[in-house]
């Protein structure tokens, strides 16, 4: 099963992609994390990527069509995968149409996680990781137990991403507004789009989404 997760950046995609990957054996493929790889490895594709990244702007289409290509070729992503963060525009969806069509695999769900603004630039700007195994922390809903301390790994670094600063995010809305928004109407005529209410707590969220998924898989 092939399922995009759709909404601005903080709607919580990476949240719910890891939750579904754990729950079903999907695979996670997050755009931002390859990409994030890549610039910190400073392969050509990081070096093309990370100042367009830390501005809040939108790598090229053909890069990223071209990385999530060759990563749905792999095996492990035969059993099902589910998109976060990709695809970002027009041009990225019909590409992977294309992709889809090609190795006759279907589109299971479009599932579109609704938050309001306000509380993106919140649940953002507070975001941080561990450096070492990148469990995902918050300043306001999810410390550390022990101040310092990875709850997972015991690890003691943290970090911030660059682009997660307020005045970036502004740039991230306004270009999920201006260039990804529109996939909502694209995925709606396909009759694959289905909302979910991404302000609810992220346990209720989750089984919202699985609630779809068992619907889709129940038909199959
Ligand atoms: P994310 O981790 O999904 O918030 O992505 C972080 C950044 O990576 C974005 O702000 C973009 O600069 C870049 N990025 C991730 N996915 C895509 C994509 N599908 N198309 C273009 N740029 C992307």
């Amino acid at each position: 099963m092939i399922i995009i997760l759709l909404g601005p950046p903080g709607a919580g995609k990476g949240t719910q992609a890891k939750e579904l990957a754990a729950r079903r054996g999907l695979v996670q493929l997050a755009t931002g994390d390859m990409l994030r790889a890549a610039v910190a490895v400073g392969t050509e594709i990081g070096v093309k990527a990370k100042s367009i990244m830390e501005s809040g702007g939108l790598v090229p289409d053909e890069i990223v069509i071209g990385i999530v290509a060759e990563r749905l070729e792999q095996p492990d992503c035969r059993n099902g995968v589910i998109l976060d963060g990709f695809p970002r525009t027009l041009p990225q969806a019909s590409a992977l149409d294309a992709v889809l069509k090609k190795k006759r695999r279907t589109l299971g769900a479009v599932i579109e996680l609704k938050v309001n603004d306000k509380a993106l630039v919140e649940r953002i700007s507070g975001r941080f990781s561990c450096a070492r195994c990148g469990e995902g922390y918050h300043d306001t809903f999810k410390l550390p137990k022990v101040s310092g301390v990875c709850d997972v790994c015991q690890g003691t670094e943290f970090i911030r991403r660059k682009d997660d600063a307020p005045e970036t995010v502004r740039d991230r809305l306004l270009v999920y507004y201006r260039d990804t928004s529109p996939l909502l109407g694209y995925y709606y005529c396909k009759g694959n789009l289905r909302m979910v209410d991404g302000m609810a707590p992220i346990d209720e969220v989750s089984g919202a989404i699985a609630g779809i998924l068992d619907s889709i898989e129940g038909k199959a």
